[in-house]
């Protein structure tokens, strides 16, 4: 079956995006591999927001965690930090209220181009599509842990249930940034220890970026625990080994540390692992993109959601990517001709005074005064 324009994915990529392309009055369908919002559903236990929800959305200042101009997960959820299951009810309301034709339960296997067109299977049958999105996202796509002895750790996204651990015992953490840091404290809430291995240290980073520094939220939530929380700055795991009763981790530099427990994985995820990784180039674990965020390698494929950065402009946080969706949906729009169509011009207009729409990335230079 023909489709102009396929998206993948209905996390809030794929919904924010869905959104701006229904105000535009462009058709699309949206496959989902399970139900909108899946990911949030399998959130470690006790795992919570780190950027607060809080609706200033009609002072111009929308919720960060808003994937649309005119909602508020603050107003729906009546919380500041929401769990991922309640991230989730959101964006089934969101779904629901936009009336988005989200398919559900159609994964997609691969996705090729032939000539101008690309084919993708799915457990559903083959489809073709002029256009494709990739809103894949990153959770479904854990960074394999690249050292010997990796497959005897747990990846911090498929932590066992907190009270499975036993507060006698000390757990290892490899990776300092918010994962891991976020894992030592639900560790500590229910009294276990943890030793967090930082090859860098995150803590002293004093960057106004959200996307090199440690959020506020956790500072304040480390200072509670910190004394059931060792860290281990510029220390990098070389090789974990096992040797019944004790998991040993040796660092490059050549020490030792001594477990009774296996080790927790804090290092991210990157979507190098999903079924984009020859229709994009990469740089590391980055896809390369043009200044419209499309494959500079497969033309009109793009990509919305956290992946997306421009030089040093990451924009991992939901705050940052919605503000490329108006951006992908203008361009698709001009490949179709449609660029002056009113509902177009009019919604680009609406992102653009609701911040929106983040085009000028100089803005991202700066850092705050104090
Ligand atoms: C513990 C944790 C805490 C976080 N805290 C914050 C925070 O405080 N603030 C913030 O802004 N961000 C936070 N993030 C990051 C945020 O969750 C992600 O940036 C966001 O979910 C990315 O949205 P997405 O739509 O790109 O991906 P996802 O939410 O992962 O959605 C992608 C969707 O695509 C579907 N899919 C994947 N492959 C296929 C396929 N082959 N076929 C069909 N469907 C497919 C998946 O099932 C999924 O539903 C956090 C992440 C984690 C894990």
């Amino acid at each position: 079956m023909h489709k102009k324009l396929i998206i993948i994915g209905a996390g809030p990529a794929g919904i924010g995006l869905s959104i701006v392309l229904k105000k535009m009055r462009l058709g699309f369908t949206l496959f989902e591999k399970d139900t909108v919002g899946s990911t949030f559903d399998q959130w470690p236990e006790g795992t919570q927001f780190l950027s607060p929800s809080f609706a200033g959305n009609f002072f111009k200042a929308p919720d960060l965690n808003a994937v649309c101009p005119d909602t508020a997960p603050s107003v729906l959820l009546r919380t500041e930090h929401p769990t991922g299951a309640e991230y989730a009810q959101y964006l089934r309301a969101v779904v629901r209220h936009y009336k988005l034709p989200v398919e559900e339960g159609i994964v997609v296997y691969s996705i090729e181009k032939k000539d101008a067109v690309f084919g993708l299977k799915t457990n559903q049958g083959d489809f073709t599509a002029d256009f494709v999105v990739w809103a894949g996202g990153e959770f479904s796509f854990p960074k394999p842990g690249g050292i010997p002895g990796a497959e005897l750790t747990t990846h911090s996204s498929q932590l066992p249930a907190l009270d499975s651990f036993d507060a006698s015992q000390v757990v290892p953490i490899v990776g300092g940034y918010e994962s891991g840091y976020d894992t030592a404290i639900n560790l500590a809430k229910v009294g276990v220890r943890s030793v967090i291995f930082d090859r860098h240290h995150h803590l002293t980073e004093t960057r106004s970026d959200s996307s090199f520094a440690l959020s506020p939220y956790t500072l304040s939530r480390l200072k509670k625990h910190q004394t059931l929380i060792t860290i281990k700055p510029y220390v990098s795991i070389a090789q974990i080994e096992h040797k019944a009763p004790y998991y040993f981790l040796q660092t490059e530099s050549g020490e030792t540390f001594q477990f009774e427990v296996p080790p927790i994985l804090a290092n991210g995820f990157s979507a190098k692992h999903s079924l984009i990784k020859d229709l994009f180039e990469w740089e590391g674990n980055t896809p390369k993109i043009t200044s419209d965020d499309e494959s500079t390698i497969t033309p009109n494929l793009f990509l919305v959601g956290p992946q997306v950065k421009h030089v040093n402009v990451v924009f991992c946080f939901i705050y940052k990517f919605r503000q490329r969706f108006a951006i992908v949906a203008e361009t698709i729009a001009q490949r179709l001709g449609q660029e002056d169509d009113r509902f177009v011009a009019q919604t680009v207009a609406e992102y653009e005074d609701r911040n929106f729409y983040l085009k000028d990335l100089t803005c991202c230079e700066h850092e705050c005064v104090c």
